[in-house]
């Protein structure tokens, strides 16, 4: 029995009715690939759809009413879009070319030169090359043994929320954990263990977030975490939650028949406590931990001087 065919969604934004039937049809005719079709005729209906990341791939015409399709590409990228998007349009022209790739696009299509095995082709490897290039972004962002972001994108990230959160003039917090006595851990245990505590601990630490926060493994034994839309006081709070669910689940090495007690260190700053930089709040909050450190671990340090012990 051939391999059953992946059914997956493919988006058409156009406002030519028309261009559905006719892309049904080319559909209709592929040998490997099978898609469904979701059409939408508006730049604004197109637009959510797009940038809502829910389709493999999507065919976008060039004119679209008074607006076009590149203006809306260049939307749904800064939206944070990375679907495969080609563009549709009834001319070959050098210059759209070089605006489509500008905007982001894999590609153009001339519409009247589109038959069923050049439009498959191109999908086929419009897919590839985006699955290679979410390979390269795990690569580049993510640290390998926990599969939290690296501190090279966790910095990214938080020099974007410093930005976002003075232009609007919304709370972000900052929170350094640290891993208290990790060392004495390695050299008990031996390095296999001490990695199983840091995949225990980051496991933890994204579970107990929400969708919008973000995760890094800062360094070593060190992690970062940004919470969007919360003060200091709220978010020593849900650390402290967090503290609390770990001292009832120690990490648990199997094959060495293990149970390992961890507890941690954190310091928090909130980007309202007097920062006037990204680099500032993160100098705060190492503070904070350092300060959590020195008074005797497994406890929290805001950066206005409160300890909050976890027990
Ligand atoms: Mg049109």
């Amino acid at each position: 029995m051939p391999p059953s065919p992946k059914l997956r969604k493919l988006l058409l934004i156009d406002d030519d009715e028309r261009q559905e039937h006719l892309l049904q049809l080319l559909l209709a005719k592929f040998r490997r690939e099978h898609f469904d079709l979701e059409y939408v005729s508006s730049y604004e209906a197109g637009l959510k759809k797009l940038a809502s990341g829910n389709y493999a791939v999507c065919l976008l015409d060039y004119h679209l009413g008074e607006r076009n399709g590149l203006e809306l590409l260049r939307e749904a990228r800064i939206a944070g879009c990375d679907t495969p998007v080609f563009i549709l349009t009834a001319e070959d022209s050098d210059e759209l070319d070089n605006a489509a790739m500008e905007a982001g696009a894999v590609d153009y299509l001339v519409k009247s030169a589109l038959n069923p095995r050049l439009l498959e082709r191109s999908i086929r490897y419009a897919l590839k090359l985006g699955d290679t290039l979410a390979q390269l972004r795990q690569l580049a962002q993510r640290d390998e043994l926990t599969k939290l972001l690296n501190r090279r994108e966790f910095s990214r990230i938080l020099n974007e929320e410093w930005d976002r959160s003075a232009r609007f003039q919304r709370p972000f917090t900052l929170v350094m954990v640290d891993i208290d006595f990790f060392k004495k851990i390695n050299d008990t245990h031996g390095h296999q263990a001490g990695d199983e505590v840091l995949r225990h601990v980051a496991s933890l630490l994204s579970g107990q977030v929400r969708t919008v926060d973000r995760v890094a493994r800062y360094g070593g034994e060190e992690f970062a975490l940004v919470m969007i839309e919360t003060d200091c006081r709220n978010a020593a709070e849900h650390i402290r939650r967090l503290g609390l669910l770990l001292a009832d689940l120690p990490c648990i090495v199997a094959d060495k028949d293990l149970t390992i007690e961890v507890t941690l260190s954190a310091g928090v700053a909130d980007s309202q406590q007097g920062a006037t930089s990204a680099t500032e709040l993160v100098e705060m909050a190492d503070k904070a931990l350092y300060a959590a450190k020195k008074g005797g671990r497994n406890r929290i340090v805001t950066a206005d001087g409160t300890v909050i012990p976890f027990k």
